[in-house]
């Protein structure tokens, strides 16, 4: 069903306290909340307010998280889709899919629209794609004739993001469209503290524990594989009947995440 595919007009009630890190990028993003809090300040010159950003940067790293977190900012409705939706679609579908989108988004107005995984869609033609090419295509070409359908006074602010920038069809990065890109890297050591001191909240940990070095210890690591640690530590801690988490849990978690995380590295690049 649509419901499915897009969440329709979610209320968001994360803000950016809840994205640790990333401080250029808030910085960047808070630029296009302002649009849609305070439109007529930029037109009053003559601007033209842009339609949209592409959000890029590595799974996990917090690009759905800081996308609403502009939605719960702007205190305005928060509309999904993600281009991995479209894969296996029959043709007609994505396309009348993104027509459903906009006209709510229309309505809802100002509002946000997030596009998931947009090299999905936007994949430039001929590279090898996951979805039909036929059906990609007329995807792509109703999320163009979409956003070049209404001004940018209209407070529709759509982000997309993806990891691939590189694939992208020249189309979507043209003036008017996805002409901002904002960058979303993974978090250095003091970005990973600061992550960690967000998910530490819910969990209830021994006095004794060293926050910076569980930061150190976890080179490499997105925001998403710190909050699998803290959860896995929390349970490791549970099953073992301990009243609060140390650090040996957190060791054993990070082991764990770092095991499945070169399990998934093999999958998706085999040795050949
Ligand atoms: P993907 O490309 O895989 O969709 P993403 O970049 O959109 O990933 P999110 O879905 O935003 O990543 O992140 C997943 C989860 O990881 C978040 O819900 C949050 O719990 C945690 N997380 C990621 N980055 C951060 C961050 N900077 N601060 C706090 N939590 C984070």
């Amino acid at each position: 069903s649509k419901a499915q595919l897009f969440d329709k007009d979610v209320k968001v009630n994360i803000t950016f306290a809840d994205v640790a890190g990333l401080d250029e990028a808030k910085v960047e993003v808070m630029e296009i909340v302002d649009f849609l809090k305070q439109p007529k300040k930029y037109t009053a010159l003559g601007g033209k307010i842009p339609k949209g950003a592409l959000l890029v940067g590595p799974p996990g790293t917090g690009k759905t998280l800081l996308a609403k977190a502009m939605a719960g900012e702007a205190k305005v409705p928060f509309f999904s889709l993600s281009g991995s939706d479209f894969v296996e679609m029959f043709v007609g579908v994505g396309a009348s899919r993104v027509r459903d989108l906009f006209k709510q988004a229309r309505e809802k107005a100002p509002c946000i629209i997030f596009i998931d995984e947009i090299d999905a869609i936007g994949r430039a033609r001929g590279r090898n794609a996951i979805m039909s090419n036929d059906e990609r295509e007329n995807t792509l070409n109703q999320l163009l004739v979409e956003m070049d359908g209404f001004g940018g006074d209209t407070g529709i602010i759509i982000l997309a993001a993806t990891n691939r920038p590189d694939v992208l069809d020249s189309a979507l990065l043209r003036p008017g469209r996805f002409d901002r890109q904002i960058s979303i890297d993974r978090p250095d050591v003091t970005g990973r503290e600061q992550i960690f001191k967000v998910h530490l909240k819910p969990i209830k940990v021994s006095t004794t524990l060293d926050i910076h070095k569980l930061a150190e210890q976890t080179p490499g690591f997105a925001g998403a594989d710190i909050a699998n640690v803290c959860n896995e530590a929390a349970l490791i801690a549970a099953r073992k009947g301990k009243d609060a988490v140390d650090m040996s849990d957190f060791q054993d978690a990070i082991d764990r995440v770092i095991g499945g995380l070169e399990k998934k590295n093999k999958l998706i690049s085999p040795e050949e």
